[in-house]
């Protein structure tokens, strides 16, 4: 996965350049970390569709569906938790 190891290696750089200058910027980090995470959990997703091991146990708020286990959604990455909702019958998916 070379875009991660990419993004990671940013934030690292982004982390201690913040540090030398002596201006730590929270909101940045946090970002650069969410980011990542969405790219993690659209790699699990992807393995776990391509194993035949997924599934899919709600709907995120933008509409996609949430793998079982999952803490963000791999499409918006919203956190689950508050973000999941229950599919309502009848609803398509
Ligand atoms: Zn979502």
């Amino acid at each position: 996965m070379e875009f991660r190891e990419e993004r990671l290696r940013d934030l690292g750089g982004l982390t201690l350049e913040m540090y030398k200058r002596d201006r730590f910027e929270a909101r940045l980090v946090v970002e650069r970390c969410a980011e990542l995470v969405a790219v993690e959990a659209r790699v699990h997703e992807i393995d776990a569709l391509l194993d035949g091991s997924a599934e899919v146990r709600a709907a995120c708020v933008c509409g996609a569906p949430l793998l079982l286990g999952a803490r963000f959604c791999a499409t918006c990455g919203r956190p689950v938790d508050g973000a999941a909702r229950p599919q309502a019958p009848g609803e398509p998916g």
